[in-house]
């Protein structure tokens, strides 16, 4: 990954070749079709080479791939065509305007929404429409933007009521600071590993607390400890450290480069730029519901389309 232009001609290819593979001819061939096609013999080479390599590697390598999604609510169109993927273990970025259609493309990949079209593969499968809790059991977790918790439980409960199907040696548990490492099947196992998770996230005093009473940022936390605690491959974090304090965030984001090493994959949505080129490896920009760009994060700040749809009044 990495050259602009390559991936550009493999993006435009990818639609083009859907396209015309899903539209029926209508006999007057209209200007945008030859472009299309132009475009896709122009990308050939790159989009059979990229072909060859994601599909020898689509198990491990791109854990996440999207594949044109589009979705309206009435009138108004949220999605329009998004297509990317995610490297495995990578920490990749998702940011765009308010409103470029972020929190309904997780919403879309998770099966928390139906999608119009497009399809969704994760380690390799198609789970296109699968439900959250289906999408869970894959490994495949997100948080949201306002934070949804079971509000009169307790954050104790509610951390023990987020599904916990590991039955092994847990990544997460890996980094606790202080995970009781070994496989253990006493009866209070679930509860330990449930209050390293709340000291984890600094949440532990308000253990007894109704999740309903919490602060904006301490509902993010314990979001955030719900999702990790299911032991998920990969998680999708919708503005995860809106409303955290910046001690704890700094934490947080050391945390999850350590889980990033350990294996984990990460998608997040951020509105601070700085945080995204700090940490991310890669930035995928969307706007008006379609991905604008695709790149690491230097490239992407001198993207003159990115300037002009983005960047422009706010960096
Ligand atoms: P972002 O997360 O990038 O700020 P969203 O995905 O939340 O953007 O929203 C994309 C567009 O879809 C916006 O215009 C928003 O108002 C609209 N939208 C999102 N969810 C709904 C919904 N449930 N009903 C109607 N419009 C929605
Ligand atoms: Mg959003």
């Amino acid at each position: 990954m990495g050259e602009t232009e390559a991936e550009a001609d493999v993006e435009t290819s990818a639609e083009a070749e859907t396209k015309t593979g899903t539209e029926t001819e209508t006999g007057s061939a209209s200007r945008a079709d030859s472009e299309a096609n132009a475009e896709r013999i122009e990308g050939t080479t790159a989009a059979t080479e990229s072909e060859t390599i994601s599909e020898t590697a689509s198990l491990t390598e791109t854990p996440l791939r999207v594949d044109d999604l589009h979705k309206s609510f009435g009138g108004i169109t949220a999605v329009d065509g998004a297509s990317f993927d995610v490297e495995s273990g990578s920490l990749t970025g998702l940011i765009g305007p308010n409103g470029a259609g972020k929190s309904t493309t997780f919403d879309l990949i998770t099966g928390t929404i139906a999608l119009d079209s497009g399809s969704v593969y994760f380690n390799g499968e198609d789970v296109t429409g699968l439900p959250p809790h289906a999408t869970a059991r894959k490994g495949l977790v997100r948080t949201f933007q306002i934070a949804r918790q079971l509000a009169d439980m307790t954050v104790l409960e509610n951390v023990m009521l987020a599904p916990q199907h590991q039955s092994g040696e847990s990544l997460w548990r890996s980094v606790l600071p202080f995970a009781r490492r070994g496989i253990r099947r006493e009866e209070g196992e679930l509860l330990t590993q449930v209050w390293d998770t709340l000291d984890f996230f600094d949440i532990s005093h308000l253990a007894h607390e109704d999740a309903g009473n919490l602060s904006g940022g301490q509902r993010k936390l314990l979001e955030f400890a719900r999702a990790l605690s299911t032991d998920p491959d990969m998680l999708l974090l919708d503005e995860p450290f809106a409303g955290v304090n910046p001690t704890l965030e700094k934490r947080l984001l050391s945390h999850i480069h350590e889980l990033r090493e350990e294996g984990y994959t990460f998608l997040i949505v951020e509105h601070d730029m700085d945080l995204i080129m700090d940490n991310c490896e890669r930035v995928i920009v969307m706007h008006q519901g379609r991905v604008l760009a695709d790149d690491a994060p230097e490239a992407i700040l001198e993207d003159e389309q990115v300037i002009d749809a983005y960047l422009g009044g706010t960096v």
